[in-house]
């Protein structure tokens, strides 16, 4: 057995690079004693505003709710339907669920695998009211032809802080995106966090609203909402990230193309490529193979932990047995969640690990 170990994730490695700062800044919302809704929420949310190039962000309590703030933002509920890609992660489904309306999976494009116009045209009935283009693993969706279902977008952005799409940042298209800061994400809280990013003056001021029991002012109430709230230290702690994220996000850059320079051009072997005009910030590093499983068992064995994103689409989900879209029903989609498979992948991964995750991938197709 190998002793060498490389794991999908170390984020102490991070705070171990920004203890002090982290510290810090965590020691400032204790000593003030105020802990929601107070000035490190307000400071991040136009950090991250100003970073993003959006007019408000309204911060929540993580990304799941952020999709359902939005739904609900837009008055879209119980008896609507929400377009959302069949390939995607349960949250995406889930947020839409919280709203009352119920998510319409689509099919998923077979270079990007991210939403798919031609199927989501396909799923529009008279009670769809919003579709959800996610930028998966850190790559735009096709925000232009999905623009012509003329219906409203919410992006998710869970993957993809910072990626752009023909020169705007993603986060920036919809009318209303949503944010996960979960741990482990491009820009990630320690501990759940989300926000939803708008133009627009009165969706802001009702988000603020909804995320607060639909308070106005101390015990008025003008909206039904929830309670969504981000927390002040987490808004703390993701102030003193937020400045690291373009160099975070450029290290990965590099760390993908050390990676496509040594796998790329391997017979059998692909990786989803972004949408055209976009550029992805590489939350993920999937690749595409008839040998997933097989990988993944030559991997493991050499101490390396290898992950699937995601292993069965939407429909397939037994929690959506009801929906009636058996096998077969998203072909693009459920062929994607046979072949993929992702590597090690977070910026304080090193060179020389690196370098051994591609060589332990090499001695798989090269014996
Ligand atoms: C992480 C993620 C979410 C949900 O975020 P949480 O903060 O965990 O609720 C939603 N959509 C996608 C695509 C994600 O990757």
């Amino acid at each position: 057995m190998p002793a060498l170990k490389i794991s999908q994730g170390d984020l102490a490695r991070e705070y171990t690079e920004l203890k002090f700062e982290i510290d810090a800044a965590i020691g400032r919302v204790l000593t003030r004693g105020y802990y929601l809704l107070g000035p490190e929420t307000e400071a991040f949310e136009n950090e991250f505003g100003s970073w993003l190039g959006r007019k408000h962000v309204v911060t929540c309590a993580n990304g799941t709710e952020a999709l359902t703030l939005a739904l609900m933002a837009l008055g879209v509920g119980t008896g609507d339907e929400v377009l959302v890609p069949a390939n995607t992660c349960m949250p995406t489904a889930t947020g839409v669920k919280l709203s009352g309306a119920k998510p319409v999976p689509t099919d998923v494009d077979a270079r990007t695998l991210t939403m798919c116009t031609k199927s989501a045209i396909q799923a529009v009935t008279p009670r769809t009211k919003a579709v959800i283009p996610v930028h998966l693993y850190g790559g735009p969706a096709d925000l232009d032809a999905i623009q012509s279902l003329g219906l409203p977008i919410i992006e998710d952005c869970a993957q993809s802080h910072g990626a752009t799409y023909r020169g705007r940042k993603a986060g920036t298209a919809g009318v209303l995106s949503c944010f996960s800061f979960y741990p482990s994400k491009n820009l990630g809280a320690y501990g759940d966090a989300g926000a939803v990013t708008t133009d627009d003056d009165k969706l802001a001021e009702r988000l603020r609203r909804l995320r607060n029991y639909g308070q106005t002012r101390r015990d008025h109430h003008e909206d039904g909402g929830i309670n969504s709230r981000i927390d002040e230290m987490q808004a703390a702690i993701l102030r003193v990230k937020l400045r690291r994220l373009d160099d975070w996000n450029a290290r990965r850059a590099k760390m993908a193309a050390r990676l496509d320079a040594a796998l790329m051009g391997l017979p059998g072997l692909s990786r989803p490529v972004t949408t055209n005009g976009g550029e992805s910030v590489h939350h993920l590093y999937p690749l595409l193979t008839d040998q997933r499983d097989d990988l993944a068992a030559h991997l493991e064995k050499n101490g390396i932990q290898t992950r699937v994103h995601y292993p069965t689409p939407l429909h397939l989900q037994p929690v959506h047995e009801a929906w009636k879209l058996g096998k077969g029903s998203f072909p693009v989609a459920e062929t994607a969640c046979r072949r993929v498979i992702s590597l090690p992948f977070f910026p304080h991964l090193r060179d020389e690990e690196i370098d051994a995750v591609s060589d332990s991938v090499r001695r798989f197709y090269v014996r």
